[in-house]
């Protein structure tokens, strides 16, 4: 797909503030999923997404929770998952469903192999790379035409 957008980063707020860039151009609805290895830097973006959006608490991985909730001044919320331990859908999978559907939720998931089936075709899908200590390669999949021209607004935002 041509609206691919590829981004290098060298050090964690670099990729907090590129989040921070993304964050701000949603709306509720959307759904992000962050994939990188174990320590690439899928959290540090959710930081990043969060703090753009006024949340003032803390952003860790709810990798035994599964699911953490971050509600906004402005109403919205973002629902941010890692189901790095989940092998299965199951209520997971459900609950997720519902989020989806819902306008004041963004939702964020981390390790989403055993949900990928729950997830809508126009999600917009964040690949970090490692390549370095502090160096990441971080494209930018839209799934669909909403995500895709979300992603057209980032990449003029972030090269003006
Ligand atoms: P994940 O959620 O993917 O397991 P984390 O965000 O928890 O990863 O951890 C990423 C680690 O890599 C953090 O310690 C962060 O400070 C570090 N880091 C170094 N350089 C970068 C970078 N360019 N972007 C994001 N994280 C980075
Ligand atoms: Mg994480």
């Amino acid at each position: 797909m041509d609206s691919v957008y590829e981004v290098r980063t060298s050090s964690s707020t670099e990729t907090r503030t590129l989040a921070s860039k993304l964050a701000v151009l949603l709306k509720g609805g959307e759904v992000i999923e962050l994939t990188s290895d174990l320590g690439g830097g899928k959290t540090t973006f959710t930081q990043g997404m969060a703090a753009a959006l006024g949340y003032d608490g803390e952003v860790t991985s709810p990798t035994f929770t599964l699911s953490n909730i971050y509600r906004l001044t402005s109403g919205l919320e973002i629902h941010h998952y890692d189901l790095y331990r989940l092998n299965e859908g199951g209520v997971v999978g459900d609950e997720l469903s519902e989020d989806m559907g819902d306008p004041v939720i963004i939702t964020v998931i981390e390790w989403a192999g055993a949900v990928s089936a729950n997830l809508p075709a126009d999600k917009l899908r964040v690949e970090i790379e490692r390549v370095g200590d502090d160096h990441r390669l971080i494209r930018f999949l839209p799934g669909g035409p909403e995500s895709a021209r979300i992603v057209e607004e980032l990449k003029q935002a972030n090269e003006k």
